[in-house]
């Protein structure tokens, strides 16, 4: 009998334990292997273009790893796999089981169609090393802090990675090829499993020992650039965790799981609360702590252009603009920037990293963006306001980031490049603060208590 693999997150071959499922099921019959994509309308639809160009050329590269025998068809995966299954013929359909709230809903209404015609959707693995929900504190229920968490997820372990199939037996069926690469000025990193692998093995054997200390870094350039490759499925955690463990110990592996497991975290957080993707955990201010209308669209397009006269928020900002990816202290500092210091809601500053992260991911992004809010589970606090500058002085020490970034800065040595308003012949086409931080910082903080009190 014939198998159908359909491929999501997973876009790889390496360590997927539901290409082995698919594969032994296969040959337990004496059949073939279906390579499925689904390029599903209402996903595609709801992406930024880096995302879609990436996912794109991570196809080709897909295809190309299995001699062009990808089967890519256009629709919605309710009516689209069944009808795969069909022409197939096929005994089930294999998938690495979704863990997000769209992916959930979807999955359930697949398995119910298939099911209608006898066939199972089996789920194998997950994107994680540890699946979503699966972890409970003593007392049963979902954890609400992140350190416990990581206690429970580092007891309870993973499997080690599992073997690649060899000569797997793949079917040929019609293909409408993989998706065209929409066209965008972003810089975007190299896409598929070959260019992941060689990416991870890079940063073990140059940057892996320094993480500790210079992961904080966004002049420096030292972290692994894994993200987009994690969220896409070309590399699985389990692999990272288990090169890891082969590395020499130090504290520099122990920080690197430890952000591993973060990822984790926010994945198990969403699981418990699907809504979180779009509301606050806690509420932290009143309404009236927003600006709304006309400001909010100026506060956030001066933000989103990079010209907020702060150089390391217009630097990151820029970054993100141009290589679809910025540095984590960055995206923290914009984040605390857009939130505390313009007063819009982190559900805007949410949607534009959407727009434009190629490493986009619903947990980690609305996660990330609920923990600057200080609205999520184990968030940082709310009266805790990033100042963009001294972040700059302390993270960019010599200002090399923000030169990079913002062309107009690139006359001002060292680090003098955090504070151009001091300069006596400061650029004129660069702008001055667009808000006074101290002033701002204070407004979050009155807003904070008043509703602190009430
Ligand atoms: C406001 C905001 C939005 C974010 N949006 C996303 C997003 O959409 N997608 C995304 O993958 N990450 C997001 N992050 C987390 C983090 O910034 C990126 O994972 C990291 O910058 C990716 O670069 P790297 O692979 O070089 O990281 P490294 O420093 O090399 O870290 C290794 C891996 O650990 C994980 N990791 C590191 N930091 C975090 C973190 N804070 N939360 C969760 N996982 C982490 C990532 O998978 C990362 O690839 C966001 C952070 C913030 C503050």
């Amino acid at each position: 009998m014939t198998t159908v693999l359909w491929f999501r997150r997973d876009l790889r071959l390496s360590d997927h334990p539901a290409l082995v499922a698919a594969v032994d099921e296969a040959r337990a019959a004496g059949g073939e292997v279906v390579a499925l994509f689904v390029v599903d309308p209402a996903l595609w639809r709801g992406s930024g273009t880096p995302r879609l160009a990436y996912l794109a050329r991570s196809l080709r590269a897909l295809d190309e790893a299995l001699g062009g025998r990808l089967v890519v068809r256009r629709g919605d995966p309710r009516s689209v796999v069944p009808r795969v299954a069909q022409e197939a013929e096929a005994s089930a359909v294999h998938v690495t089981a979704a863990t997000e709230p769209y992916g959930r809903r979807r999955d359930a209404e697949v398995a119910d169609a298939l099911g209608r015609a006898g066939r199972p959707l089996v789920g194998t693995g997950s994107p994680y090393a540890v699946a979503p929900g699966r972890l409970r504190t003593r007392g049963g229920t979902p954890f609400q802090v992140f350190t416990p968490f990581r206690s429970a997820w580092l007891d309870h372990g993973w499997h080690t990675p599992a073997p690649r199939p060899r000569s797997v037996p793949w079917a040929s069926l019609p293909s409408d090829g993989p998706p065209e690469e929409p066209s965008t000025d972003v810089r975007l990193p190299p896409a598929g499993e070959a260019a992941a692998r060689h990416r991870w093995s890079e940063f073990l054997a140059d940057d892996l020992a320094r993480y500790r200390t210079e992961r904080d870094r966004p002049d420096l350039d030292t972290t692994s650039s894994v993200s987009v490759h994690l969220k896409y499925g070309e590399l699985h955690p389990r692999t990272l965790l288990a090169d890891l463990a082969a590395a020499p110990s130090g504290d520099s592996v122990a920080t690197y799981r430890s952000e591993l497991a973060w990822r984790e975290f926010h994945a198990d957080v969403l699981w418990h609360h699907p809504d979180a993707t779009r509301r606050s955990l806690r509420t932290v201010v009143g309404e009236d702590a927003w600006v709304d209308g006309a400001a909010e669209q100026q506060a956030l397009d001066t933000w989103a252009a990079g010209r907020t006269g702060y150089p390391l928020v217009d630097a990151g900002m820029r970054q993100l603009r141009a290589v679809g990816w910025m540095h984590n202290r960055v995206r923290m500092v914009v984040a605390s920037f857009l939130v505390k210091d313009l007063h819009v809601r982190w559900q805007r500053g949410a949607d534009h990293f959407m727009a434009w992260l190629v490493d986009g991911d619903v947990p980690q992004n609305q996660l990330n963006w609920q923990w600057v809010a200080g609205t999520g589970r184990d968030a940082s606090p709310y009266f805790r306001v990033f100042n963009p500058v001294s972040q700059g002085e302390r993270f960019d020490p010599d200002g090399t980031y923000v030169r990079r970034w913002v062309p107009e800065l690139r006359g001002i040595p060292g680090a003098a490049v955090h504070r151009p308003w001091e300069l006596l012949d400061a650029p004129d086409d660069y702008p001055a603060p667009v808000v006074d931080h101290a002033a701002e910082r204070r407004a979050t903080l009155e807003a904070f208590e008043a509703h602190r009190r009430a």
